[in-house]
């Protein structure tokens, strides 16, 4: 479904991601674990072109994402991104940051849009805080709005990036049972995170990233437990 092949990029001279090549299935929920700088959000951010390849080629259901004549409003309401820093709009209310990208890209209806995101928020425990700003929240509640933001728009690939690395430890597990239950849901997610417990138990593969490439991946059964790379478990002794 979300097909990487061979990509490169570089900043100046430092090429962070040296031709990975990964496939994601639909449903499939793969995590990229590594080491600082190992290039999991350059990977992530080039999924959605936030950045741009140097060579290589990514490909969502057959549509090559890569390259020239990309439409992109059409690929970022496919790809939906949340960041480690939840990017909210600070002055704008929770309903109107839910709302805004598909009133405005997704050409749906106020009404429609914000009966959709109250759906959204009570999901996630947020519907009292529709009217809320942003500064009003704790870190955990503006992830969740900021999740359910990217989900507004329908993706149909999520990327999310450290999404817990910013929280107070006792906030992490309200996210991520959200993205247990995504998951459980069937939607089609690639995610970097330093949380071994969470990567083990939520993804269908993981990706160990090594200084730009792939140097090992398997089912996180087989990643956690009999790693076969001297790197990997070097990577995991560090990290567990
Ligand atoms: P972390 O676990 O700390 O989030 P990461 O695996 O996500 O790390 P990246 O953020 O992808 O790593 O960074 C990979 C390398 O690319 C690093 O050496 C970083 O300095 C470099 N890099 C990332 N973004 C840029 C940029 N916009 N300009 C220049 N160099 C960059
Ligand atoms: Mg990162």
């Amino acid at each position: 479904f979300l097909e990487i092949s061979d990509v490169h990029k570089s900043f100046g001279h430092n090429e962070v991601l040296k031709g990975v090549s990964l496939t994601v299935e639909r449903h499939e929920v793969v995590c990229l674990i590594g080491a600082s700088g190992s290039g999991k959000s350059t990977l992530l951010r080039c999924v959605n072109q936030l950045e741009q390849v140097n060579s290589g080629e990514i490909h969502i259901d057959g549509d090559t994402v890569t390259g020239a004549g990309v439409d992109l409003n059409r690929l970022r309401r496919d790809v939906g991104i949340v960041f480690q820093s939840y990017n909210l709009f600070p002055h704008m209310s929770v309903m109107d940051n839910v709302t805004l990208a598909p009133i405005r890209v997704g050409g749906v209806s106020k009404r429609e849009a914000q009966e959709k995101a109250m759906v959204l928020l009570e999901s996630v425990g947020m519907g009292i805080k529709a009217k809320a700003f942003p500064d009003s929240l704790s870190g955990g509640q503006q992830q969740r709005v900021a999740i359910v933001r990217a989900l507004a728009m329908e993706p149909r690939v999520m990327l999310l990036d450290e999404i817990t690395a910013a929280l107070d430890p006792e906030l992490v597990g309200d996210v991520l049972e959200i993205v247990r239950e995504l998951a459980h849901e069937g939607l089609t997610m690639m995610l970097a995170t330093h949380e071994m417990g969470f990567a083990k138990e939520v993804s269908s593969q993981v990706c160990f990233l090594d200084q730009g490439a792939i140097c090992e991946h398997g089912s996180a059964q087989q990643i956690f437990e009999e790693p076969r790379e001297e790197r990997t478990q070097q990577f995991l002794s560090r990290v567990v």
